[in-house]
Order: C-alpha cells, then sequence, then structure tokens
C-alpha cells in the first residue's frame, strides 16, 4: 500500500508554527514511507478566507522546503458539484435526511459559512445524517486504540443545505478521492474523528488510519497562541531564521528519535522520523532552544555568510577587510540574523560608527600594576608598523602578543581596548582594531593618549 498524507489548511490565517510542525509530520511520514505528500485548501469559509493568507502558507510550506505531490490545486470552494451528488446520493439512500427546522443547529454555525445565510438567519431546513448509534473504536498510531460512543452526537448535521456541506462531509469526501491513507493532525482533531468515520462507513470508504499528534504549548503549559509566543513562520523567516533550522525545531517539538541526536537535515529527519516515536503529550515551545538551533546552522554557514545582513549604517566607507572582521565580531554575539539589527539599535555597536566617549579614568585597568601612558604610547608605535591593508585580527595581535605578554596583557590591552571602544566591556582589541581599520585604531589611540 502506498503511504498517501495530506495537509488541509484553512486560509482563515497566516501559516502557524503549529500547523507547520502538522504539515512537517505528514511530509516526514510520507517521505519515509516512499509515499506522496498532498495538499488541499479548505477555503469553505468565504468571508474568512482570503487570498493573501493563502499566498503566505503556500510561501510558507515552500520555503521550509515541504514541498507537496498534489499536482492540481485542490480548493474546497471550487467542489461543490462534487459535494452536493455525494450530499443527494446519502439522501437518496435514507443515510441522511432533510429536516425541517427554524434555526442552524450550533453544532453547524461554525462552519462551512455560506456567502448567503449567516448564522442566526432564518432557515427551514438542514441535513441531518442518520446516526446509527454505535460505538466507534479506531486505533490511533500515537494514542493507541480510542473508543466513542456516537449515540451522544445524535443525527448531527452534515449540511445546512443541498448546496452548502459542512466540514466533516467535505472533509471525509476530498479525503477518499485522494486516497488519503493517513490522517495525521492536531489533538484537537480527535473530536471529529468519530463523525468523520461515521460518514465515510455510510460511503462505503475506506477508513484511512489517524495519528493525533500533541498540541504545541507556551512555556506556562496554556495553549500557543498569537499572544503567548506563537508568530507565523513568516515572521520567523522574516526575522531571519534559517528554514533548515525552523524545519529542524519543529521536528523536535513532540517527537524525538529515542537518541541524544538533536540536529537533523530534512533528509535526516525522513530517515528517522517514527510516528510511533512522537509523544502523547503536549509540546512546550521553547523559543531559546529554537534560537538555538538557528545558531548551530548558523555556525555551518560560517561567519561570511552574515556578510549581505551587515546593515549598511555599520559597514559603509569600510573596506572589505574591515567588513569580515565586522561580520566575525557579530557571528560570535548573535544567534539569529535580526539580532545584529537589534544590536546596531540599541546603541550597543556605536564605537562601530563614531569615536567613543568615556571617562578616562576607565581607560586604567582595576588590576594594573602600571600606568597606561607608557603602553598606549607603545601600542601606537608597535601598531604604526602593520601594514593598513592586513590590519587583520590576526596580524594586530601578532604584532603586540609579544610585548603584552612582557608587561602584562591586562596592563597593555586593556586601555587599548577602552581606547577603541569606549566601554568596560566588549569584544577583544584585536578584533576592535580589526573592525575599525589602521587610520581609526591610531586616531583613537593617540585621543586615549592625550588624555592621560
Ligand atoms: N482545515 C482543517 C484545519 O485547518 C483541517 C483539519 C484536518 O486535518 O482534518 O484545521
Amino acid at each position: 500500500m502506498k503511504v498517501i498524507t495530506r495537509f488541509p489548511p484553512s486560509p482563515t490565517g497566516k501559516l502557524q508554527l503549529g500547523n507547520a510542525r502538522t504539515a512537517l509530520f505528514n511530509y516526514l511520514f510520507a517521505k519515509h514511507h516512499g509515499g506522496s505528500f498532498l495538499f488541499r485548501l479548505e477555503d469553505t469559509d468565504r468571508e474568512r478566507s482570503k487570498k493573501e493568507f493563502e499566498a503566505d502558507i503556500v510561501e510558507s510550506l515552500s520555503w521550509l522546503g515541504l514541498k507537496h505531490d498534489t499536482k492540481e490545486v485542490w480548493r474546497q470552494s471550487e467542489r461543490g458539484d462534487i459535494y452536493k451528488a455525494k450530499l443527494k446520493d446519502l439522501v437518496d439512500r435514507n443515510l441522511a435526511y432533510i429536516s425541517k427546522e427554524s434555526e442552524l443547529p450550533t453544532e453547524a454555525k461554525a462552519d462551512f459559512a455560506s456567502p448567503k445565510k449567516r448564522e442566526g438567519e432564518k432557515r427551514d431546513e438542514v441535513i441531518r445524517f442518520r446516526n446509527p448509534n454505535k460505538v466507534i473504536t479506531f486505533a490511533d498510531l500515537i494514542r493507541g486504540e480510542i473508543k466513542f460512543d456516537t449515540t451522544e452526537l445524535g443525527d448531527f448535521v452534515i449540511a445546512k443545505s443541498m448546496e452548502e456541506p459542512i466540514y466533516h462531509l467535505a472533509v471525509v469526501i476530498d479525503d477518499a478521492e485522494m486516497d488519503i491513507t493517513h490522517i495525521i493532525r492536531g489533538e484537537d482533531g480527535i473530536s471529529n474523528t468519530p463523525r468523520q468515520i461515521l460518514i465515510q462507513e455510510a460511503f462505503g470508504f475506506q477508513r484511512p488510519q489517524y495519528a493525533h499528534v500533541p498540541l504545541i504549548l507556551a512555556p506556562d503549559r496554556t495553549k500557543l497562541s498569537k499572544r503567548r509566543g506563537a508568530i507565523p513562520v513568516s515572521e520567523y523567516r522574516a526575522q531571519g531564521f534559517l528554514p533548515e533550522a525552523v524545519v529542524n525545531y519543529l521536528a523536535l517539538l513532540g517527537w524525538n528519535p529515542g537518541t541524544d541526536k538533536e540536529l537533523f537535515s530534512l533528509d535526516e529527519l525522513i530517515q528517522s522520523f517514527d510516528l510511533t516515536k512522537v509523544q502523547k503529550g503536549g509540546a512546550v515551545f521553547g523559543e531559546e532552544k529554537m534560537r538555538w538551533v538557528n545558531k548551530e546552522y548558523l555556525k555551518r554557514e560560517g561567519a561570511p555568510s552574515l556578510i549581505p545582513h551587515i546593515p549598511s549604517t555599520l559597514s559603509a566607507g569600510k573596506t572589505s577587510t574591515q567588513v569580515s572582521a565586522i561580520a566575525e565580531m557579530l557571528f560570535e554575539r548573535i544567534s539569529v540574523f535580526s539580532d545584529i539589527q537589534k544590536d546596531s539599535e540599541s546603541g550597543e555597536l556605536d564605537y562601530l560608527l563614531k569615536e567613543p566617549e568615556y571617562p578616562k579614568e576607565l581607560l586604567q585597568w582595576k588590576k594594573a600594576t602600571e600606568e597606561p601612558k607608557s603602553h598606549l604610547e607603545k601600542t601606537l608605535s608597535i601598531l604604526a608598523n602593520v601594514s593598513p591593508e592586513n590590519f587583520t585580527k590576526s596580524d594586530i595581535k601578532d604584532a603586540l602578543m609579544p610585548y603584552a605578554e612582557l608587561k602584562g596583557k591586562g596592563n597593555v590591552l586593556w586601555p587599548m581596548r577602552v581606547a577603541l571602544s569606549g566601554k568596560e566591556q566588549s569584544p577583544d582589541p584585536f578584533t576592535l582594531g580589526a573592525c575599525l581599520g589602521k587610520e581609526v585604531t591610531l586616531v583613537r589611540l593617540t585621543h586615549a593618549l592625550a588624555m592621560v
């Protein structure tokens, strides 16, 4: 049997992390088994479905690298005739019936909003499913056997009219027509499953296997929501997260391979993914962990990958040697590209832009055994002999280290560092010198010398 999974988002919002993870699990499971991963748009709520959300979902999935195998676009809004014919078949076979009622039952209100008839409007009929009132048992691949007595559902509504099926009916028909073998979806879908199984049975469709994945929780174990850390995938993309890192992190939300390994490429995830290793309990989202994963991927790219992300305010007028030095310096500090912007806006990097102001006492290292004056003089004369083209971190270090080791590193390097950054804490003086270039370095050292 060829495995076929699906991701059927409703385009009523941007692609959130939780849904992206559902898509990922469906993708991994299908690919692990050499199967297909299908996509369809459940865009029947015409008021809340928006093209811009559709575009966001499609672009985010493709950015994550979750390529689907669906050839044509499946859009529920374009499949009305198919649902209508199927609904008629159920009514003709007396497995569903037209029920005269004056108000739309609440269970049907939430769904399949029609452009013609809205909630609260008077109507004279709905279509109800003739419930055989039996106990449905299904084997959930994550949660084990689930039993549900469907008697409590009564003759539930499957359409608002012969033209307006509600979600359960459309999903069952689409899943059958797409030959879906495995339905992997959020835990909040569990309560829909017994209804959907009853409808499948009425049509004589094969029952797919189900796997309900745990919800993603905020750090305080409440449901992850916009206010509690959930931002759309496209927003992480805009912040400069790497797609491989987001995929890797999402895979770890509720799944682990049973080993200590935490970093996986998409191919490695396909290899190792196993639904039986998905946990039952909620998976707690942690922004710090996600940043850590991103940093691990950044390390693989190396410091030069930062260069295109350095704002022009920081790079203007600098040589390529200086820009490379700045990239290396920033690389030590950041986990995500957008951190660069934050650092530069916070003023933390102002010493790259203009000569810092600082009290002259700061030039004196607290544990100094000697006055900074003679060391600043000697530092200046040593650096004056380093060629401006090779004013790199290692050249500066090679030039200064013998003297610094002779006189005590703190005595020599502290005043130089303060002269260049004006700060008590900053990157090391060799890095600073390389970022600033020879000319600026010498000017700042000369000004410091004038102060003492
Ligand atoms: N359109 C539904 C949603 O976005 C899909 C649920 C399902 O996977 O059956 O929640």
